[in-house]
């Protein structure tokens, strides 16, 4: 069994990559609907927390959570910064460690959508990151396994193209927004499925 540090360290260099692997899709589905720095605020905040592993998998999870968060609110910048760090912060609130099952998990989750709903002035169906956390929040709290969350996943970000965005800049083209994926729900998407690799790898 590993132990919460090993996880975390883990985690963060699963999630690195698969950010970095990313950026230019995520950057060009941001051409698309909004300004196109998506991939490299993403980038820039995943390579601060690379930086800060060995740091971070010192901590006890609920420290882990703020300073992690904290870093992503300096260095991501943009809508997302705020809205991802402040989701960070909320999972470790009054949280000494990692949860291990899916109902902890789901209730982790739910924590970071209250945040990000109440600084981002936003809800599901807005065509946003909230699309995809929604749901792999409701399926997880129910229950779901890794293999259910990676569909749950999968479906939620292709239905963001079906949504006209209302909230961020996307909300700017209206109705052209239809037809596109979000970036931030990508995003979302590519750290479930890299955290989702990471929990299978440790089970
Ligand atoms: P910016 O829009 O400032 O350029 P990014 O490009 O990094 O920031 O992030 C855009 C993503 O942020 C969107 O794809 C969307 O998922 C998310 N987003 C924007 N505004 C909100 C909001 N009010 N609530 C939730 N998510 C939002
Ligand atoms: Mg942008």
């Amino acid at each position: 069994m590993v132990d919460d540090g090993q996880l975390t360290g883990q985690i963060i260099t699963a999630t690195a990559a698969v950010i970095e692997g990313h950026k230019d899709y995520l950057t060009k589905l941001d051409q698309t609907i909004g300004d196109g720095d998506h991939g490299i605020n993403m980038s820039r905040g995943f390579t601060a927390l690379a930086e800060k592993k060995d740091e971070l998998s010192a901590l006890a999870f609920d420290e882990a959570c703020k300073k992690a968060g904290m870093a992503l609110v300096m260095t991501v910048g943009g809508a997302s910064g705020p809205l991802f760090g402040s989701a960070l912060m909320a999972f470790g609130k009054g949280r000494s460690a990692m949860p291990s099952n899916a109902a902890d998990l789901g209730a982790m989750l739910q924590d970071g959508v209250d945040a990000i709903k109440s600084r981002g002035k936003s809800d599901i169906g807005a065509k946003t990151m909230l699309d995809v956390l929604v749901p792999v929040t409701e399926a997880l709290k129910s229950g779901a396994s890794l293999e259910d969350v990676r569909r749950v996943t999968k479906e939620a970000v292709e239905a963001t193209k079906a949504i006209e965005a209302t909230k961020g800049r996307a909300a700017f083209l209206g109705a052209r927004s239809i037809g596109h994926i979000d970036p931030g729900a990508q995003t979302v998407s590519l750290l479930i499925n890299s955290i989702a690799d990471v929990l299978e790898q440790n089970q």
